[in-house]
């Protein structure tokens, strides 16, 4: 053996194979296995692991073994299997399992065009289903899978022989290895296994299973095979003949193992079902793996070994089967587990692939008891949490119910979420469901469950101490909740929607209601419950009271519960309605904040379809059963508001304070309205409840449609989507396209607003009230109504509208006994006393008024059905009796009949009025400091705003939850709750003062009573005695009431009807006495109605409806109507003082309106900064405030700019050497010049292998090689003065033009800087600072020269223009000689500080990117450097602005740069630091331009070994035009800017004529060198023609037009050149040029602009504007004289010319290339553009995915592609080492010197860099609905918005970024 083992593996191998297939050798083999696989060693050796591949190779190389294998792969499913952070889809449409999940391969492979599909990022890993037609449509399959792509393929026999004897022995060995580190186990904790050496073995069967199908059977024969199993572990193979000891001693390790899991307790039906049974010993590899697997708490490649062989239907029958049996054990150890939920969703990531298959599942659920299984393991987690019930019961009688304490680490961590998911993912399947249906068993088993939630955290109200601290159990209770009970149900639910399931739902309502008995038993509540305790967790009944609603409402059964029994339910519903009622208005505030946390989870969207829909149905139910009068009162007693319910004023607020009492009196009658309107499960149609919702949704706020699709209340574990909510969409609401409004805030998302016709018509108060979580949605809702109201419909009453309440709609004919509840007499009375009370006292808020006459229009809306037998009512009525106020039931009697008197227990007034208007008062002096706090911050930045950004970041690098694969419902959601809930306690507290302001501003209640006394007396007296008998008590009453009130007496007389009652209340909202009159006694048409029939208004409006809606129905109740208005229509002598002042309505508005006062000066301080941030936020920078200032501003300097205004110390003053004043100003490096093209198409980012992006062109690579270029032949002096650096990394500078003293500015960054609390500036080390007035970043101070001669440009400028040329030229030349010889030290007057400040700070800037770039230029000697780098400041600020403005004719572009153009100022203190030596260089062009011997080429020829200067016509002209600028002592006058101008055109026209027949053909040369001739001496005026043939003669002895490179040749134009051609392409040439001369005019001498829309006179104005050629008339001359009658020569023009070209020629004989090269050097640049994106954002996604970051060649967990140049770049490089590295800074300095913009690939939204900071923009990809996707949460498509890539284009080449983007961070870390 020793000896087989050293030779050749191959040949071995090859042999052995030869042998096996003669059934031979396997001996042989066998030994040579006990040797490679030895037990004994070590498992990582490489020499072994080569063997096994060798061997199963057979003789052939593994490579090309597996290449052979896998083309038998004949899989039809794909079956690729992933773990976590992976991209996968999700196609509903295509779907028959909601898991259905498929690769990216596979759904790009299929055609999923308009099908509901999203992509997501999986949490728990998955595997792809695409071809298993069990879990999805056919039609998804992509085209390499599906079953009809079945190969019938057979597997030659000699290829897999060797494999077949191998794989079993590596299998098997690594069984060994696994019992083997159990037994060390004490060594290595279970938890941190880590399969170090076991690794190589198991990626070699990882191997094998990738090789497709043919593999996969050889691998799960081997795991399967169960005589197999047996034969290698009893050693009975012949394999380990030598290790039978060890074989045996391992095979004790398994047995001693099995103690190590627990099974779960089990019931006598189950015994004998192996997953309950105990020991529970592998029968197969396969089992054993799992069992390992579950010891091991599934380690990752284990887990996606089993998975990957899925595919294979026999073993995944096999493995599923070992996978239950193991189920209980697995569910056990999830309680014990240290890492619960990595283990959950290693768990579901297993079970998910078995349990979505139905054939599977019921397999399962027959033969193993699959369900079983479930539910006991579930129970027995749930059993381990259990714990004392406190429920209070009845004292002394003995409790036996425990309750789940939410607090268990099982509760807190969701430990029961796999056995959940998996219950619910089963119970999806129909066939199984009737299985659980029909076993009384399972069905008692599951109510049993649930019943250990119900009552789960209890609260109790604190009523004297503040809770010390929080708990957070709620937040595991209700995840608890909607998980494990709710989940479930809507599972079932689905399967109980029509009559053929009627049986499924009565076996479960049986099941509940008897578990609910036994529980109500045992907990001892059956009859009532502790009002201080409540508990939101009634599961049970939620779903008796779903499935009761099906059975009633859906499947026809007759059920009608027992009176007893829905009496002790309907407790429970109902004080949770109650215990919501009392936290909204502040009961409750001593638990803390989580109470309220909890009320808001219990309505909020994604809970309150399990929970509130569900308590209100079970109330509506309980209402129809019960008697309506015990409903009633019930619902009043639970609120705690009887005793408001009584005449008796003054009784003693026991319960609940006075306004709590009022609020409370409210929540009761809307949840009566509730009940009374609400149809969710009272026969409505889904669409017409999704309809509902929507409208409620849209109504409270415009909302996006991703909100809107979240936020419809969801069915957890059920799709949410239906196919009517696009066209239910369409119907009720108005689509806002991103693009339609452009708001403040710049980048508008698409958004939904309700249709005009729906706030007419849908819109429901009381569903939005349901649905709302705070009462400023309501609120929102109800403004929005009112507005609407007021503009669209034209309604113009000045009173607040109210809630129009919707027409009662008929219930289910199940349930139509609801209604009775508005016929009984505790609601009449309990309104009777609420009417008298409004009429008489302030005590009833509008809210509680208009709910009542909701009720009453109700009452008259549908009639009652059953008449309760008529009882005399005695004369008078005990308070609180309300049985004995009315006769009967019916409300059209009832509102006739008049109360005489009540007999009432008087008590003496609390104190306790007092004591709240005192605390109402407190409360409010405290709002106003929080209010005033909020708005100090707001205004100085004191707190930190929040960046949202940085908790995307943080949360995306924690891998936290973004993707939610398997539901995990709960805290997200519920979080998110909590936090909007925090915001809005400043809010809510605000409507509590409200409340109590009321309060505050009342009369004492004595002095009104005596107030009412004198004014009923007063009338009294004249009232006629024999009034007709409606009114025989009337004049005394109120007298009575008052005198009852505050007399100690027990009896109030009353003596009034509904109906009266009625009367006055409109006559005391109106103001007047009789104001209501009968329709019939109505002369006119009164308003109210609007035009289209829609009745809106305030409470009169409403109340007189309801009184002409009386009269309709009611003739008797008309003629008392009558008669009481024929009463006031009797002139009376004594009419009441109108008493509107003090009407209780008047008087909340009045309140109201001190109160909106006050908060009205704190909203206008804050508008204030609001307004100045808009104009920060404005991504243009155009907001129009903003601009008028400045312009104004502007507008008001220029006339006398010296005189400036300082931000900080306000002076208005000069700017004087003493106390200089400056711009604020910001200064960055720009690389934005480099991007320029001389291409003008944008370039497209690449979204595939062969796409490229070219350079060739671009602005930073052409100046760099002209540089390079110039460099090498010519002087470096002379080469400085012709060319500017800065193309690249240049220094951009602007200002938001506020002025600013210096030594303000010191002492204020002073200030900054001790200033701890601006974490945005980078005070310390940069200068920053916000500029004090507008908050805009700088960095630094722009000083502004003092004129000290007192003489201003504009003084300069109007000199005449009538001096001849040559005499300015002299001028010119004479100026400069003076600025060389030093009289530019007068202007010396800026401190010296200042100048090396701006110095220093220029040269930093700079710096940054010189470093990285290498220029060759620089680096000579400082001042040289310093010389250089701020000419080409000059230079590149000039550019820049011209990028900026597009083109320079546009006026509108105009105003948006000049707000921050300090270009001018710019140019004057370059000017003055200008060195000297620059100015002598800057001398010597201007002599050989105006002196013609100083031309080189003209006089001697020079030596010629010395550097050359640069011949004229190879010079950049605008180099030298800013030189000379520069280079003049300012102020330089306009005449001689305008000669400089003139002087350098000249040169640069010869250069385009030089250029122009560079590119002529021979021909077309020859013949223009001939006309030219001929016209040379026909006019003194210079033109083109004879200008042009002069060139061309000049170089036609020279080598220039011999073109013998190919570029050359290229730029040869061959078509035919006619004059206007010429001319075209010199003004083009000449364009640039003429440009920046323009904008320098424009910014040292304020003239404006010339301003055309005509693209093609650009040429000819700015000449003009030049003064190079003033035309008579613009547009008028021949376009084709231009460009030569533009030049001005000093002297002959032929002479320079000649002079000009012979210097060139001269350069030319030396070095033909290269001065043909730079004489065709290209002007013309286009401004730069960002990449071409593409259309769908898919393109971009996958792609760049997949790539590699261009400095660590890691492939990024955080890509990012720069929208600049393409580079691939890792974002959170910080972390993985990436971005610090100085590889990547080259990317983020070179591409863009320091300010780059990225599109974050897995977000989708643009991220800028600007050095240190970064910043999240928005998102320039949006989805159908206009809709930002940030990190694809909804995974949908996504399409580029070319107006947004258009701003963003913008914000980059006007540098506004720091201007106009928010939330900035900071994103190196030693910032933090
Ligand atoms: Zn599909
Ligand atoms: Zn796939
Ligand atoms: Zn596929
Ligand atoms: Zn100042
Ligand atoms: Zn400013
Ligand atoms: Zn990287
Ligand atoms: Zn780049």
């Amino acid at each position: 053996m020793a000896t087989l083992m050293k030779s050749d593996k191959r040949k071995v191998s090859a042999q052995l194979k030869t042998e096996i297939a003669r059934n031979m050798g396997h001996q042989q083999l066998n030994e040579l296995l006990d040797v490679v696989l030895n037990p004994r060693t070590s498992l990582d050796s490489s020499e072994n692991l080569d063997w096994c591949r060798s061997l199963i190779a057979g003789g052939v190389a593994f490579e090309d073994f597996a290449k052979s294998v896998r083309h038998y792969d004949n899989a039809s499913t794909c079956g690729l299997v992933w773990t976590s952070n992976f991209v996968a889809y999700r196609c509903r449409t295509c779907g028959i399992s909601p898991c259905m999940s498929i690769c990216a391969d596979c759904f790009h492979g299929a055609d999923h065009t308009d099908h509901d599909f999203n992509m997501f990022r999986s949490q728990a890993g998955g595997a792809c289903d695409c071809g298993d037609p069990n879990v999805m449509r056919s039609a998804g399959f992509c085209s390499l899978h599906g079953p009809d792509k079945l190969k019938n393929l057979t597997v030659p026999a000699d290829l897999l022989p060797m494999a077949d004897a191998v794989v079993p022995r590596v299998v098997f060995r690594f069984v060994l290895y696994l019992r083997d580190i159990f037994e060390k186990r004490s060594e290595i904790p279970a938890v941190r296994f880590s399969l170090s050496e076991g690794e190589p073995l198991l990626g070699l069967l990882h191997e094998l299973c990738n090789m497709g199908g043919a593999m996969r059977s050889v691998m799960t024969r081997a795991l399967t095979d169960q005589q197999l199993y047996k034969d290698l572990n009893e050693g009975s193979s012949g394999c380990y003949s030598q290790f039978k000891r060890d074989i045996s001693q391992s095979r004790e390790i398994l047995n001693s193992a099995q103690s190590i899991l627990t099974v779960p307790e089990s019931p006598k039906f189950l015994r004998g079902n192996p997953a309950v049974t105990y020991p529970l010993m592998p029968l197969s590899f396969v089992e054993e793996l799992l069992f390992w697997a579950v010891i091991f708490e599934f380690p990752e490649k284990i887990v996606t070994l089993l998975l990957k062989m899925l595919p294979d239907n026999s073993y995944k029958d096999t493995f599923t089967r070992s996978f239950v049996k193991f189920y209980g054990r697995i569910a056990m150890s999830l309680a014990t587990s240290t890492q619960p939920d990595k283990l959950s969703s290693r768990v579901v990531h297993i079970s998910v692939q078995l349990f979505s298959n139905e054939e599977l599942a019921i397999q399962m659920t027959e033969e193993l008891q699959l369900i079983h299984i479930l539910i006991v393991s579930l129970q027995c987690l749930l059993k381990r949490t259990l714990m004392d019930n406190h429920l209070k019961g009845t004292p002394g009688t003995h409790r036996n119910c425990q309750v789940i304490n939410c607090d268990h680490q099982v509760m807190r961590q969701h430990c029961y979420w796999p056995v959940i998911s998996d219950l619910s993912n089963i119970l999806s399947h129909r066939s199984v469901v009737n299985k659980f249906f029909t076993d009384p068993s399972l069905v008692k088993m599951w109510t049993n469950i649930l019943a250990m939630f119900m009552c789960m955290n209890l609260n109790e109200r604190e009523l004297h101490n503040h809770v010390e601290f929080e708990p957070l159990a709620y937040s595991a209770a209700f995840s608890a909740e909607i998980e494990a009970c709710a989940a479930p149900m809507w599972q079932l639910y689905v399967h109980c929607k029509d009559e053929s399931t009627a049986h499924y739902t009565e076996a479960l309502l049986n099941a509940c209601s008897e578990t609910i008995t036994d529980w109500l038993e045992a907990a001892d509540v059956y009859k009532s419950l502790d009002p201080y305790q409540v508990s939101f967790h009634i599961p049970l009944l939620r779903y008796y009271a779903l499935f009761l609603s099906q059975a009633v409402t859906k499947q026809g059964l007759a059920i009608s519960p027992q009176k007893d029994f829905l009496k002790s339910l309907m407790n429970f519903p109902l004080q949770i309605q109650a215990l919501v009622g009392e936290i909204s208005c502040g009961l409750w505030v001593r638990n803390g904040f989580q109470i309220k946390r909890q009320a808001i989870t219990y309505m909020q969207c994604h809970f309150c379809a399990s929970m509130i829909d569900l308590d209100l149905f079970l109330l509506q139910a309980c209402a129809a059963h019960l008697d309506p009068d015990y409903f009633v009162e019930k619902v009043f007693s639970s609120f705690k508001v009887l005793e408001m319910l009584t005449f008796n004023q003054s009784h003693s607020h026991s319960q609940l304070e006075l306004d709590k009492e009022s609020a409370m009196l409210e929540s009761a009658l809307t949840l009566l309205v509730t009940l009374l309107s609400t149809r969710t499960h009272l026969g409505a149609t889904e669409e017409e409840l999704l309809r509902q919702e929507m409208v409620a949704l849209l109504c409270m706020h415009d909302t996006t449609h991703s909100r809107l699709t979240d936020q419809i209340p969801e069915k957890t574990g059920l799709f949410s989507t239906s196919e009517s909510f696009e066209p239910l969409l369409a119907e009720v609401a108005d689509y806002h396209d991103p693009l339609s409004e452009r708001s403040s805030r710049g980048l508008q998302q698409g958004h939904y607003s309700p249709k005009p016709s729906v706030w007419e018509t849908e819109f429901d108060p009381i569903h939005v009230l349901l649905r709302c979580m705070q009462k400023k949605d309501f609120q929102s809702a109800m403004d929005r109504y009112s507005t609407h109201m007021k503009q669209t419909a034209g309604h113009s009453g000045n009173s607040d509208l109210w809630p129009p309440f919707q027409p009662l709609k008929q219930p289910h004919p199940a349930l139509k006994t609801l209604h009775q509840l508005l016929h009984c007499k505790t609601l009449h009375g309990a309104i009777f006393i609420i009417l008298h009370k409004a009429v008489n006292s302030k005590s009833i808020s509008e809210p509680v008024l208009y709910l009542c006459i909701a009720l009453l229009d109700m009452m008259l809306q549908c009639p009652a059905d059953t008449i309760a037998s008529k009882t005399p009512t005695p004369a008078v009525i005990q308070d609180g009796n309300f049985s004995a106020m009315f006769p009967d039931n019916l409300i059209l009697s009832n509102l006739g009949h008049r109360i005489h008197a009540v007999e009432i227990v008087y008590e003496k007034p609390s104190s306790s009025r007092q004591r709240t208007v005192h605390s109402t008062d407190q409360l409010l002096q405290q709002l106003l400091e929080e209010e005033v706090s909020i708005i100090h911050q707001n205004l100085f930045g004191l707190a930190p705003m929040g960046f949202p950004g940085a908790a995307e970041l943080e949360g995306m690098e924690e891998g936290e939850e973004m993707y939610v694969e398997i539901d995990g419902i709960g805290e997200e959601e519920e979080i998110d709750g909590i936090e909007e809930d925090e915001d809005e306690d400043v809010e809510e507290m605000e409507m509590e003062v409200g409340l109590g302001e009321e309060l505050y501003v009342d009369t004492p209640a004595t002095s009104e009573g005596a107030m009412a006394t004198e004014a009923s007396s007063s009338r009294s007296s004249v009232e006629p005695s024999t009034s007709p008998s409606a009114s025989a008590g009337r004049p005394r009453k109120p007298a009575k009431v008052s005198t009852v009130l505050w007399t100690p007496s027990k009896m109030l007389t009353i003596n009034l009807s509904m109906l009266e009652l009625l009367v006055k209340l409109h006559a005391k909202m109106a103001g007047k006495e009789g104001s209501y009159t009968p329709p019939s006694m109505r002369r006119d048409t009164e308003a109210g109605s609007l035009p289209g029939g829609v009745q809106v208004g305030g409470g009169m409006f409403y109340v007189k409806r309801l009184l002409d809606k009386i009269c309709r129905m009611h003739p008797e109740s008309q003629k008392q109507l009558e008669d009481l208005c024929r009463l006031h229509q009797q002139p009376t002598a004594g009419t009441e003082q109108p008493d509107a002042q003090s009407t209780a309505a008047d008087r909340r508005k009045k309140a109201r309106e001190a109160q909106q006062k006050l908060f009205a000066k704190l909203a206008a301080e804050q508008k204030k900064f609001i307004e100045k941030s808009l104009e920060t936020e404005d991504p243009l920078g155009e907001s129009p405030i903003a601009d008028e200032e400045v312009q104004a501003a502007a507008a008001e300097k220029v006339p006398d700019r010296e005189i400036f205004e300082c931000v900080i110390c306000g002076q208005t003053a000069p700017s004087t050497g003493d106390k200089p004043i400056g711009m604020v100003a910001l200064m960055q490096a720009t690389g934005v010049l480099g991007h320029r093209s001389q291409v003008s198409e944008a370039k497209t980012l690449p979204t595939s292998e062969n796409e490229m992006i070219s350079t060739t062109g671009r602005g930073k690579e052409v100046n760099q090689q002209r540089k390079l270029d110039l460099l090498n032949h010519f002087d470096k002096s002379s080469v400085q003065m012709s060319i500017n650096v800065g193309w690249h990394g240049g220094v951009h500078i602007q200002s938001c033009r506020h002025y600013i003293h210096l030594s303000c500015h010191e002492s204020y960054i002073k200030s900054l800087r001790q200033d701890y609390q601006t974490p945005q500036l980078q005070v310390r080390e940069k200068g920053e600072y916000e500029c004090p007035l507008c908050r805009q970043l700088a960095n630094f101070v722009l000083p502004c020269l003092p004129f000290t001669e007192g003489c201003s440009p504009s003084v300069a400028a109007a000199s005449s223009d009538s001096r001849s040329h040559a005499v300015v030229a002299a001028e010119v030349a004479e100026k400069l000689r003076l600025s060389r010889e030093g009289s530019r030290e007068s202007l010396k007057d800026i401190t010296l500080a200042a100048k090396s400040v701006f110095l220093f700070r220029l040269l930093r800037e700079n710096r940054l990117p010189k470093s990285a770039y290498g220029d060759p230029l620089l680096p000579v000697d400082h001042s040289e450097m310093v010389d250089v780098v701020l000419r080409s400041t000059a230079r590149v600020n000039l550019e820049l602005d011209l990028v900026v403005r597009e083109t320079l004719l546009q006026p509108s572009s105009q105003s948006s740069s000049n707000k921050r153009g300090c270009i001018g100022t710019l140019l004057e203190v370059l000017s003055l630091l200008i060195g000297k030596s620059s100015v002598t260089l800057a001398t010597k062009p201007w002599s050989m331009l105006t002196e013609l011997k100083q031309i080189s080429g003209a006089s001697e020829p020079r030596s010629s070994g010395s550097p050359d200067e640069i011949p004229v016509l190879l010079k950049d002209p605008v180099a030298t035009l800013i030189n000379l600028v520069l280079a003049m002592q300012h102020p330089i006058s306009k005449e001689h800017f305008s000669c400089i101008v003139r002087t350098l055109y000249a040169p640069l026209y010869i250069q385009a004529l030089s250029v122009i027949s560079c590119r002529m053909p021979d021909t077309e040369r020859r013949a223009w060198a001939e006309s030219g001739k001929t016209c040379q001496a026909q006019s003194n005026e210079l033109q083109m023609q004879p200008l042009l043939s002069q060139v061309i003669n000049m170089y036609s002895n020279s080598t220039l037009y011999d073109d013998t490179d190919l570029l050359e040749r290229l730029a040869i134009c061959q078509s035919v050149w006619t004059l206007q051609c010429i001319e075209t392409a010199a003004q083009e040439y000449c364009l640039p040029f003429l440009r920046i001369a323009a904008l320098m005019q424009h910014h040292l001498f304020r003239d404006e602009l010339p301003t055309c829309q005509k693209q093609d006179l650009e040429f000819e104005l700015l000449v003009n504007y030049l003064r190079l050629y003033t035309a008579p008339s613009v547009g008028e001359t021949p376009a084709d004289l231009y460009s030569a009658r533009c030049l001005h020569f000093v002297g002959n023009p032929s002479e320079f010319m000649k002079a000009w070209c012979q210097d060139l020629l001269t350069f030319v004989r030396k070095n033909r290339k290269t001065a043909k090269s730079l004489l065709l050097h290209n002007p013309i640049f286009y401004p730069p553009r960002l990449l071409q994106l593409p259309k769908n954002y898919d393109a971009v996604f996958q792609y760049y995915r997949e790539q590699r970051c261009q400095s660590c060649l890691q492939v990024p967990n955080r890509p990012a592609v720069c929208l600049v140049c393409g580079a691939l770049i890792c974002l959170n490089g910080a972390r993985s080492g990436c971005q610090r590295s100085s590889i990547t800074e080259q990317h983020y300095l070179s591409c863009g010197a320091g300010t780059v913009i990225y599109l974050d690939i897995n977000s989708s939204s643009v991220v800028i860099v600007r050095g240190e900071r970064i910043c999240h923009w928005a998102s320039v990809y949006l989805d159908r609905h206009g809709e930002e996707d940030r990190e694809l949460k909804r995974g949908k498509p996504l399409f580029l918005c070319l107006q947004r890539y258009k701003v963003l284009e913008q914000l980059w080449r006007s540098h506004s970024f720091n201007h106009c983007c928010k939330n900035w961070m900071w994103h190196l870390t030693h910032h933090h």
